[in-house]
């Protein structure tokens, strides 16, 4: 097997003194503190029991590879939209590292520069039924897409899911007055609601 060239802690360094990719992903607020990254010993167990590289090109280990050897191109390669997040690859990993938070941590890179935001447009009426309902729903965008997965059972129960719930004695599922104030307030301040405008006037730019 081919070795990795990993950089020196000099060399990790940018130009501009930026930091590596390596050290970037360690850094990244959603990176756990054990994220054994630099101890990946490229078995590609990770690899072997993905779904998403079952079914895709996409490779975790592969992935963690290039971030090792800073080859920054990855955040932009489409293939890391192909995991869907089943932390299996976290599971299995000999050496503590976790391919999934990698790749969560890539794509908000990936968002970071605009790249990546076309792959999540289409999820800003979920971010809106936050603020509108105090939870998420379906996207719009993928109503069709429901009806042709479940069938037309679904517009049935989305149109009379009040009486359904009323009918098990279940209340409203809509938060209304303090609850939904407290939830706009955290989104706030925890900045999402800046995020979700962001990309709104991405997707607009774009149309
Ligand atoms: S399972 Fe862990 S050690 Fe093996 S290639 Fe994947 S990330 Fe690296
Ligand atoms: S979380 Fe992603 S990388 Fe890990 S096994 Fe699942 S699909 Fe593959």
């Amino acid at each position: 097997m081919k070795k990795i060239q990993l950089e020196s802690k000099s060399e990790r360094k940018g130009s501009e003194g930026h930091k590596s990719l390596p050290e970037e992903v360690l850094n990244n607020i959603k990176a756990s503190p054990d994220l054994g990254l630099f101890k990946c010993v490229q078995c590609g167990m990770c690899t072997s029991t993905c779904p998403g590289a079952r079914h895709t090109d996409y490779d975790p280990r592969e992935m963690v590879k290039r971030v090792l050897e800073n080859d920054r191109d990855v955040i932009f390669d489409d293939k890391i939209w192909n995991c869907f997040y089943c932390y299996t690859c976290q599971s299995i990993c000999p050496s503590g590292n976790s391919a999934c938070e990698v790749n969560q941590i890539l794509r908000q890179m990936a968002i970071k520069e605009g790249s990546g935001v076309k792959k999540i447009d289409s999820f800003t009426t979920y971010g809106d039924s936050f603020f509108e309902f105090g939870m998420g729903s379906i996207p719009s965008a993928f109503f069709d897409d429901m009806v042709r997965d479940v069938g037309t059972g679904y517009l049935d129960l989305k149109i009379n899911l009040d009486d359904i719930r009323s009918d098990l004695g279940l209340g409203s599922y809509i938060m209304k007055g303090e609850s939904l104030k407290e939830v706009g307030d955290i989104l706030d301040g925890t900045l999402f609601k800046d995020r979700l405008e962001e990309i709104k006037k991405h997707k607009k730019q774009n149309k």
